[in-house]
C-alpha cells in the first residue's frame, strides 16, 4: 500500500489540525511536517494535529533542519546539529510523526571519516532521545548533491551500525546525482531495501548538473514519477510517497490520480 502526502501544511490551513483535514479532504493521506528553518510549534495544536490525523488515518513525517551537519570540523556546529535533530525529534513526538527525516551531512574535508562521523553523532542522538522517550526513528535521506554525504551504501553502512535509523529514498536526489534511474535499477534499489519494514520516499521533478542537485521541479520534469511509482508498486511494498515538488499539494494529487488509474 502506498499512502501519498505533500510535504508542508497546504495553503491556506488555518491551523496544524485543519491542515490534516485538507490533506484528507484531498484524498491523499500522509503529510511531512516541514521543521527545515527551525523547529517551532505549540504544543496544543501539536495534539490538536496528531488526534486528527490519527482519526483520519494520515500518517506524518517530521522533516529536521537543513543546517544539520553531524561531519562538521567545528565540535560545537556538531553538538548544535545533534540538539536540531533531538527537538526534530521531539516534534515528531508532539505531532506523533513516526519518522525524523535528516540530511546528515556534509563530506567538507573529512570524506573518510564522514560516515563514522556520523554513526558517532546518532549513537549520541539516539541515546539522549531514548533517555527521554522520544520514539520516532531517524530517516537519513538520500542526498542529491555530490558534496553531500548520503549515497544509500553509506546510510546502508549507518544502519547497521546504529539502531533506529532507516533510509529516506528521495528518488529526485538519486537521479540528479546519477547514474539516472531507470526500470532495473529502481527494481535492484528497491530489492537491496527489502529489510526495510516500512518505506519512506520523497518523489518530485528534479533539475541535475554536474555537482548534482540543482532544485526540484515540478512532478513529471527530469524523473519520469511513473516509472518511479510502478517500481514501487512492482516491489508491493508497504511506502510512503511524500511530494516535495514545488506544487506539492496538487503534485501530490496527481500522484494519487495516477495510482488510482486515472492517468
Ligand atoms: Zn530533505
Amino acid at each position: 500500500m502506498l499512502r501519498i502526502g505533500p510535504a508542508g501544511y497546504p495553503e491556506g490551513s488555518r491551523t496544524p489540525a485543519d491542515a490534516m483535514r485538507k490533506v484528507s479532504e484531498a484524498g491523499l493521506d500522509a503529510l511531512e511536517v516541514q521543521f527545515v528553518r527551525d523547529v517551532r510549534f505549540n504544543p496544543e495544536r501539536a495534539e490538536e494535529a496528531r488526534r486528527e490525523a490519527e482519526a483520519r488515518g494520515v500518517t506524518l513525517s517530521v522533516h529536521a533542519p537543513y543546517y544539520i551537519n553531524l561531519n562538521s570540523a567545528s565540535q560545537a556546529t556538531v553538538g548544535k546539529s545533534e540538539a536540531w535533530a533531538l527537538r526534530a525529534m521531539r516534534g515528531a513526538e508532539a505531532f506523533g510523526a513516526w519518522v525524523v527525516v535528516v540530511h546528515a551531512a556534509m563530506y567538507g574535508d573529512d570524506r573518510e571519516g564522514a560516515t563514522r562521523n556520523v554513526i558517532g553523532a546518532l549513537r549520541r542522538i539516539r541515546r539522549a532521545a531514548e533517555e527521554e522517550g522520544l520514539r520516532a526513528a531517524i530517516g537519513l535521506e538520500t542526498m542529491g548533491r555530490r558534496a553531500a554525504w548520503g549515497t544509500l551504501a553509506e546510510i546502508r553502512t549507518v544502519m547497521e551500525e546504529v539502531e533506529g535509523v532507516l533510509p529516506v529514498v528521495d528518488f529526485a536526489h538519486l537521479q540528479a546525482r546519477g547514474p539516472p534511474l531507470d526500470r532495473e535499477r529502481l527494481d535492484t534499489l528497491l530489492t537491496d531495501l527489502a529489510d526495510v519494514p516500512r518505506l519512506h520516499c520523497h518523489l518530485s521533478g528534479i533539475e541535475g548538473g554536474d555537482a548534482g542537485e540543482r532544485r526540484h521541479l515540478r512532478l513529471g520534469e527530469g524523473l519520469d514519477h511513473r516509472m518511479v511509482l510502478d517500481a514501487l508498486r512492482r516491489s508491493g511494498r508497504e511506502a510512503t510517497v511524500i511530494c516535495e515538488s514545488p506544487a506539492p499539494m496538487e503534485d501530490a494529487r496527481a500522484i494519487r490520480r495516477y495510482l488510482d488509474g486515472g492517468g
